[in-house]
């Protein structure tokens, strides 16, 4: 286990769970470290459940292990889920109870369960806690659902898309200060999103998922600050890419060419100046194209590996 995973209050390591020929997490590797807000992100169907229900114990690893408080959740559901506020994707609740019968079931089960937040969370979510379960909104079954996991304020809070179902007003404002309050008092926050800007908004440290891995991962203004949108230009067209490995895509007659960079720009600007080109701008992106440009190139080297490997199978 590297140095990362050993601070971490989430640490996963190598793990692997396939369903059928479907492998939802491929050798994933993962530390979410103490007070942070840590950020998931990946497209429909890249693994962030799967990863998630992992965290919780609900899955068992096939490969690979995973430690929350230095805890198998698995082998030690009690010790672990306790110090967890969890939302899951469904939001499962009861649906036969009223909303204070829900907080009246929850309360005995949670030592540390605050009366005064969880009021205060009632009035904040606008709910009635005459109201029954089956009868709230998707917003309100939503608000529900995390009131339930906030009121004995967790250590560690993980919620799986917690703006599912909740209006922008709620999302922007008090999803945001909710998350950035349990931060900011030293405990910490794993959600998975796939609003980049959200994530953007609120996360220390991000991590994105394709196709069951990791394709990046790393401090938001880290990966911010090392991707730009480069554009390089050559006295004499170039028929192929001057830089593979970054993907950058020819405009025009093949003398201009754009991509997401995310090396040394002096190495870059040596490579081109070998070809005669130039840089002629690097400019700051948003997470979302980072995404996009990031999910693209793994796709993109995951086919070329496949290739080559049936290539070798024909040789
Ligand atoms: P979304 O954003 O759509 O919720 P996700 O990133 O949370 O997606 P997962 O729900 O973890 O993705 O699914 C990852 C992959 O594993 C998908 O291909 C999914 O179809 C598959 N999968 C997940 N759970 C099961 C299951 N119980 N049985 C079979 N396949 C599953």
């Amino acid at each position: 286990m590297n140095d990362l995973l050993c601070d971490s209050i989430v640490a996963i390591d190598r793990v692997t769970r396939r369903f059928g020929a479907t492998a939802a997490l491929d050798r994933v590797s993962l530390g979410v470290p103490r007070g942070s807000v840590f950020g998931l992100v990946g497209e429909n169907g890249a693994g962030k459940t799967t990863l998630i229900k992992h965290v919780m114990g609900l899955f068992k690893p096939q490969e690979g292990s995973v430690r929350v408080f230095g805890l198998d959740p698995v082998a030690d559901p009690v010790g672990v889920l306790a110090r967890v506020g969890y939302l899951s994707e469904d939001r499962d609740l009861p649906e036969w109870m009223r909303i204070w019968e829900l907080l009246r079931y929850l309360r005995p089960f949670y030592p540390t369960w605050d009366d005064s937040l969880a009021e205060e969370l009632l009035v904040r979510f606008e709910l009635d806690v005459n109201a029954q379960i089956k009868t709230l909104s998707q917003g309100q079954r939503a608000r529900t659902a995390l009131l339930s996991a906030l009121a004995y304020r967790p250590e560690l809070l993980v919620l799986d898309e917690p703006s599912t179902g909740l209006d922008p007003i709620v999302r922007r404002d008090i999803l945001t200060a909710i998350i950035r309050t349990i931060a900011d008092e030293g405990r910490t926050v794993l959600f998975s999103s796939h609003l980049l800007e959200e994530v953007e908004r609120v996360s220390d440290r991000v991590a994105m998922m394709s196709q069951g891995r990791i394709v990046l991962d790393g401090p938001l203004d880290e990966i911010k600050e090392s991707h730009r949108r480069v554009t390089l230009r050559f006295d004499e067209p170039q028929s192929i890419s001057p830089y593979p490995s970054f993907r950058f895509e020819g405009n025009g007659d093949g003398r201009e060419w754009t991509g997401v960079y995310d090396g040394s720009i002096e190495i870059l600007a040596e490579r081109v100046g070998s070809l005669g080109g130039r840089i002629v701008s690097a400019n700051p992106i948003s997470l979302d194209e980072i995404f996009v440009a990031r999910v693209e190139r793994s796709k993109a080297d995951r086919l070329s590996a496949k290739k080559e490997t049936s290539l070798d199978r024909e040789l």
